[in-house]
């Protein structure tokens, strides 16, 4: 069989079987896969992106939470790795020493993921349902309120008060949610409104 091969063509065969041959006699490939074996996966592959804001401080720092596991297929989502949002006006992607710790806070063994009670008397917590937290403080408000609420000073002056009762709101929240906090909070004569990001 009559082979035609071109200059160029003749020229690169050789050169690749050069190559191979150099790299062959200083043991390349056994140095390439002995690499390969210490590079590690992309902790990111196929992983979803949620963006969420740090729970912190007021300063509301934008994050990207990823997880692995399809929630619409019925799997559990893991968090895997939190880090800076660097679309975020606010932080545009950096985070201050707690805010890169988040993952730590939210896999935390001892966070507090349920409404607890600890009845009168007892040495211990419970865990109730939703509803019956909001319920329970719903009633303690409003028996409260009922009791103390004060309409008008000692002048006769409407004042409009409900002074035994403090509230301490989320900083992290976006703008519409602060708002209607604090006037839910303050229509209802509450005086002492502070939130977490000063504790
Ligand atoms: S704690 Fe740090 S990362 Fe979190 S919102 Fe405040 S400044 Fe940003």
């Amino acid at each position: 069989m009559n082979i035609e091969v071109s200059r160029r063509g003749l020229l690169m065969a050789a050169g690749v079987g050069g190559a191979a041959t150099a790299l062959g006699a200083l043991g390349f490939s056994a140095a390439e896969a002995a690499e390969a074996a210490h590079v590690r996966a992309y902790k990111l592959a196929r992983t979803t992106e949620t963006r969420n804001t740090c729970p912190y401080c007021s300063v509301a720092c934008g994050v990207i939470i990823y997880s692995k596991g399809d929630l619409r297929k019925g799997e559990r989502a893991d968090i895997t790795h939190i880090e800076g949002d660097a679309d975020h006006p606010t932080n545009r992607g950096t985070l201050c020493p707690k805010g890169a710790a988040l993952k730590d806070f939210v896999l935390s063994e001892s966070r507090l993921r349920h409404p607890m009670i600890r009845k009168p008397g007892s040495d211990k917590f419970e865990r109730v349902s939703w509803d019956r937290a909001l319920d329970r403080v719903a009633r303690l408000m409003k028996d409260d309120r009922d009791k103390n609420f004060v309409a008008k000073n000692k002048n006769g002056v409407t004042v409009n008060r409900w002074t035994t009762v403090g509230f301490l709101a989320a900083s992290a929240t976006t703008s519409e949610t602060a708002y209607l906090t604090y006037k839910v909070v303050r229509g209802a004569g509450v005086l002492p409104f502070d939130n977490q990001a000063r504790v």
